[in-house]
C-alpha cells in the first residue's frame, strides 16, 4: 500500500500554497498536482525553472515509469482516468458525483465498456508506478497529490493501492468565486456553482471514510498562522512538525499545477481581493447559490 495524502478542493483554494508548504516535510514527497490536463510540451514549465520536457527529475520519473512496460508521455496526460474523446465512456469516467445512484450507475457503465475498464486499469498502474518513482528519488515516505478533483480522488480509492487521508481544503465561496471568473472566463452563477458541487462531492467521499483519515483545513487559517496551522496538519498526518522547515525557499520543488507554482512563495499573504473586485449583482448571486454553503463552512 502506498501512503497517499490527497488535497481535494476546487480550483483556486490554495492548493499549491498548502502543497508547498507539506513539501518543507522531509517525510512527503511530491509533484503537485499528479493529473495534469493537456500541455504544450515546447512551454511547459515545471516550477525548478526547466520545460518539463528538460527537468531531469521529470526524465527520470518517466524512465522509471516506462522500465515497466508503461507509456508515461509528457503531452497525453498518462495519469489522469479519461479517454480524452469525450465519448460516453469518458463522460461516465470523468463526471460528477451526484451520489449513490448515480455511482451505482457510473460503475455499471465502467464494467459494461471495455474501452473505460482498459483506460482505467491502465491509468492506475501508471499512477501507481510514478506514486513508487516519484517516493524513491524524492526519498519520501508519503506521496502528496494536489490533484484536487474529487472524482480522481474516487478513481484512486477504488484501485486499492493507497492508504488514503484527504485534506479537504475550503477557502471563501466568494474568493474562489472571484478568482474563477478573473481566470477562467466564468459568469458568477457557474463559478459559485462549481465551488458548491465540489464541495458537496468531497463531503460525499469523506462521509464514507473513517474517522481520522480526512480533516478540512481553511486558506485563511493556513495564511494567518501558517506555523500553527501548519502543525496541527503535521500532527493530523502522523509527522513530526518539528522536521519541517516550512521554507519554501531551501525545498527543492518539481511541482506542476497552476502559475503560481512559479512564483516566489517567501511571503504568504492572505488574497482578500474578493471583497473590493465582486460587484453587488455578483455578491447577490453567489449568495442566492452558495451562501447557506459558505456560512456553513464558517464564512459571514
Ligand atoms: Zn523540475
Amino acid at each position: 500500500m502506498i501512503e497517499l495524502i490527497y488535497i481535494a478542493a476546487p480550483s483556486y483554494s490554495g492548493s499549491t500554497l498548502l502543497t508547498f508548504l507539506l513539501n518543507t516535510h522531509p517525510d512527503i514527497a511530491t509533484v503537485g498536482e499528479l493529473k495534469w490536463g493537456t500541455i504544450d510540451t515546447l512551454t511547459y514549465r515545471c516550477s525548478c525553472g526547466e520545460r518539463l520536457v528538460d527537468c531531469a527529475f521529470w526524465l527520470s520519473i518517466k524512465a522509471r515509469v516506462e522500465q515497466k512496460g508503461l507509456i508515461f508521455d509528457f503531452d497525453r496526460p498518462p495519469t489522469d482516468f479519461r479517454l480524452h474523446n469525450n465519448s460516453l465512456g469518458d463522460r461516465f469516467m470523468r463526471a460528477r458525483n451526484r451520489g449513490p445512484m448515480f455511482e451505482a450507475l457510473r460503475s455499471t457503465a465502467i464494467a459494461t465498456l471495455p474501452n473505460c475498464r482498459k483506460r482505467i486499469a491502465m491509468a492506475a498502474k501508471v499512477n501507481n508506478a510514478a506514486a513508487e518513482a516519484i517516493l524513491f528519488l524524492q526519498k519520501g515516505r508519503i506521496l502528496l497529490d494536489a490533484s484536487k478533483d474529487p472524482v480522481r480522488l474516487m478513481h484512486m480509492m477504488k484501485t486499492g493501492d493507497y492508504n488514503v487521508r484527504v485534506l479537504h481544503l475550503i477557502r471563501d465561496g466568494r474568493g474562489v468565486t472571484n478568482s474563477t471568473i478573473k481566470k477562467k472566463g466564468l459568469d458568477p452563477e457557474t463559478a459559485a456553482n462549481d465551488w458548491v458541487q465540489t464541495h458537496r462531492q468531497i463531503e460525499r467521499l469523506t462521509a464514507d471514510m473513517q474517522d481520522g483519515t480526512h480533516r478540512k483545513v481553511r486558506y485563511e487559517d493556513l495564511c494567518r498562522d501558517t506555523v500553527m496551522e501548519c502543525e496541527s496538519i503535521f500532527a493530523f498526518l502522523g509527522l513530526e512538525a518539528s522536521r519541517a522547515t516550512l521554507s519554501m525557499e531551501d525545498t527543492p520543488h518539481h511541482v506542476l499545477g497552476n502559475a503560481m507554482r512559479l512564483e516566489s512563495m517567501d511571503k504568504i499573504k492572505l488574497d482578500e481581493s474578493w471583497r473590493d473586485e465582486l460587484d453587488e449583482r455578483s455578491l447577490r448571486v453567489f449568495e442566492s447559490v452558495a451562501g447557506l454553503q459558505n456560512r456553513r463552512y464558517g464564512y459571514e
